[in-house]
This record gives structure tokens, sequence and C-alpha cells, in this order.
């Protein structure tokens, strides 16, 4: 999700849990994008770009199919183990619990888990028709996700399991590219 859709949720957020305190409803704001630190450094590490304007304008661009013959590099998902909710919430939440005052920060960080999840990745109708196999090339055993098959900004379904299908990295590399040479 891209930063200012992390600081706007947040930001709505806080101010709806927190009408009369609005330096609680600020820390919540604050904590809705505390993890995109996380998503700079490893922008920054990447791509050796290390001014913030890059990075902002690097996640507009990420977010939208490349177009043919945009060879500028992309860096995959940029997310380290703070953005595993496994790994942060019970820390989280545990510092939570000793530091009352901390509480805002950490709901924010909990929505910045929560909205950074790939819902579909969890569609168990996609899961149960494909048994863990691509649904594209077949192969079993490798690590599968959910995607689009015409991307809901291009018009596709956003709910429908018809609209989404279970791929390899390979086939949904494949698939993007030649959906990109498609729209080019
Ligand atoms: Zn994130
Ligand atoms: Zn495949």
């Amino acid at each position: 999700m891209r930063f200012r859709d992390h600081l706007l949720a947040a930001a709505v957020t806080g101010l709806a849990l927190y009408p009369r305190a609005p330096q609680r409803a600020a820390l919540m704001a604050l904590g809705g994008v505390a993890l995109d630190i996380d998503h700079f450094l490893l922008y920054a590490l990447r791509s050796g770009d290390w001014r913030p304007s890059g990075a902002l304008r690097y996640d507009r661009r990420r977010h939208r199919p490349p177009r043919r013959g945009d060879t500028r590099p992309r860096y995959g998902s940029l997310r380290s183990v703070a953005h595993q909710p496994l790994a942060t919430l019970p820390l989280a939440w545990l510092a939570a619990l000793c530091w009352p005052a901390l509480r805002p920060f950490v709901a924010g960080i909990t929505m910045h888990l929560a909205l950074d999840l790939h819902l579909p990745d969890h569609d168990w109708r996609v899961r149960r028709r494909a048994q863990e196999r691509c649904e594209r090339c077949g192969v079993a055993g490798l690590p599968l996700t959910v995607h689009y098959i015409v991307h809901p900004h291009r018009g596709g379904n956003r709910w429908s399991a018809g609209n989404r299908a279970l791929w390899c990295s390979l086939c949904a590399r494949e698939a993007y590219e030649s959906r990109a040479e498609r729209y080019a």
C-alpha cells in the first residue's frame, strides 16, 4: 500500500478513535507510517538513492503496471522482518502493555500490517480450486500466490474468484509482462 494511503488511513482512524485527544491521534498516524521506514531503507539500500523524494516517486510508480520500454528497475516487495506480523506484533503489544502511552502508536503499526496484507492470497475459493498447483503451468511445491487475471485498475472484477488465479512466481511474471505488452 502507498505511503500516502497508510498516512491517510491511520490519521482518519486516529481521529475517530481519539476525537478529544489530538496527540494520541497524531501518535496513531505516526505508528501507521512508522513501518514505511522499513520500505524506505530497503529501497535506499537496493537502489542507492537515499532521497525521500526519490522513494516517494518510486512508491507512486511501483503500483502501476510497467509500460513497454520502461527499463527503470523494480525492487520487489521491500519488506524486512519488521513487516512479519508474528515478529513485530507480539513485541509491539508487549510494549503497549507496559507503557499505555504507546498504545495509539502500536495500534497504528497494527493497522499498517493489516493494510499491507495482500488479501487475495487468502482467497480459499481460489486455493481450493487450484489444489496448491500453479493454475498456469501446473507446478506444485513452489510458493504460489493469488493474482488478478485482469487487474481491478484495468476494469477487472475485484472480488470474483473467476478473475483470480493461483500462479507460481515465474508464471506471474510472464503473465505480467505479456499484459504490459498488450497495454503498451
Ligand atoms: Zn508496509
Ligand atoms: Zn506456473
